[in-house]
């Protein structure tokens, strides 16, 4: 039987994706060969990539503005340092919010590269909510934030106003909530998360930014060289881009972003109403700063820990446990979770109540 799978990543995906891929394992496009098996430089797998390099535009919003789409590899933890290569100039400076554990591990690959200020960090609370008051010096070369805290729970719900370039980890809430994707230089986000498989990284990028450093790059880290060669300067991950193409057709029926939000609002307010309800539970993360993607909430007695695993283990719930620097447990709610599986997890709360 098919599990409630909330694991924050690798993720659930929509079921209808996991079919058409199995197909394509077998028999890609009636082509007699699997998508295992053809060339990234054939007609098939290039029209693949124009097409989900199309589709990621057009469900952010940025036809027309000046932005270019990559599917590299690496995952988001390589842009930590493709980055500073492409953003931060030769004695240039970086300005950074600290907002949990992957931010963390994006400064301490900017600091290789030159000055990175830290303008902001939570990290005193163990990252229970976003700074709000903080500065970015007019002088940095860009600005990197998180915007949704996988870890932590936690999601930036507004962005500053700068004329410093903007770029985002957006790893675990891409295409999940609608922004103006304008007001950012760069996004980024591992496909496993909201958007795929494991085994490619989305990067979307105002074009008219790079080439202004005054360094040299090494090729596999030049955002021209990939652009340049269409996502394939080497090899590209067929099958994830393709999976992740499916699941981006998948996202365009639901109505895109705008569809997909209001499932997203329902399913969150229906986890963090029973989590205020039911007087077993606490959330984690600051109110106003709760994600809608990871629900992070705890036991207020440990000694119900059991009975509670063992409550959501049958009801054919898998992947609740917290991460460990958090503990407690992590309700990852990604696009392709149904509210119905939401439902499922509140009644085994409920469950709880009644059994104590
Ligand atoms: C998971 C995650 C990463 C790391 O992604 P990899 O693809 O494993 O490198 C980075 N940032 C955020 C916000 C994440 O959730």
């Amino acid at each position: 039987m098919k599990k409630h799978n909330y694991s924050a990543g690798p993720c659930i995906l929509p079921q209808e994706v996991f079919e058409q891929s199995a197909q394509a394992i077998l028999d890609f496009n009636q082509s007699g060969l699997s998508i295992l098996e053809i060339s990234h430089r054939s007609k098939d797998f290039i029209a693949v990539m124009e097409e989900a390099r199309a589709l990621v535009l057009e469900l952010l919003g940025l036809e027309g503005k000046g932005y270019q789409v990559l599917f590299l590899q690496g995952g988001a933890s390589m842009e930590f340092l493709r980055v500073p290569y492409n953003f931060m100039k030769v004695d240039g400076k970086a300005a950074y919010l600290e907002t949990g554990t992957w931010a963390a591990n994006a400064i301490k690959e900017a600091q290789l590269f030159g000055e990175t200020e830290v303008v902001a960090s939570s990290k005193a609370a163990n990252f229970n909510y976003i700074p709000k008051d903080y500065t970015i010096p007019a002088e940095a070369d860009y600005f990197h934030c998180t915007s949704n805290n996988t870890i932590f729970g936690t999601q930036m719900k507004s962005f500053p106003k700068t004329d410093v370039p903007m770029i985002c980890d957006m790893s675990s809430d891409i295409f999940s909530r609608s922004l103006d994707f304008s007001q950012f230089a760069l996004i980024y986000a591992g496909a496993q998360k909201n958007m795929g498989p494991a085994g490619t990284t989305l990067v979307v990028i105002k074009e008219e930014l790079l080439g202004k450093t005054g360094r040299t790059l090494p090729s596999m880290m030049d955002y021209q060289k990939q652009i340049k060669g269409e996502s394939m300067y080497n090899t590209p991950a067929v099958f994830p881009v393709y999976a992740s193409l499916l699941t981006l057709q998948w996202l365009k029926k639901q109505g895109g972003i705008a569809g997909i939000e209001k499932i997203n609002a329902a399913k969150a307010a229906l986890l963090y109403a029973e989590i205020d309800r039911n007087p077993l539970f606490e959330g984690t993360a600051a109110i106003e700063d709760r994600s809608t993607m990871n629900a992070t909430f705890l036991l207020k007695d440990p000694a119900h820990t059991e009975k509670f695993d063992a409550l959501w283990k049958a009801a054919g719930i898998s992947g609740l446990n917290g991460h460990r620097s958090v503990g407690g447990y992590r309700a990852s709610m990604y696009n392709a979770l149904p509210l119905e599986s939401v439902q499922i997890l509140v009644n085994t709360m409920q469950e709880l109540e009644r059994s104590i």
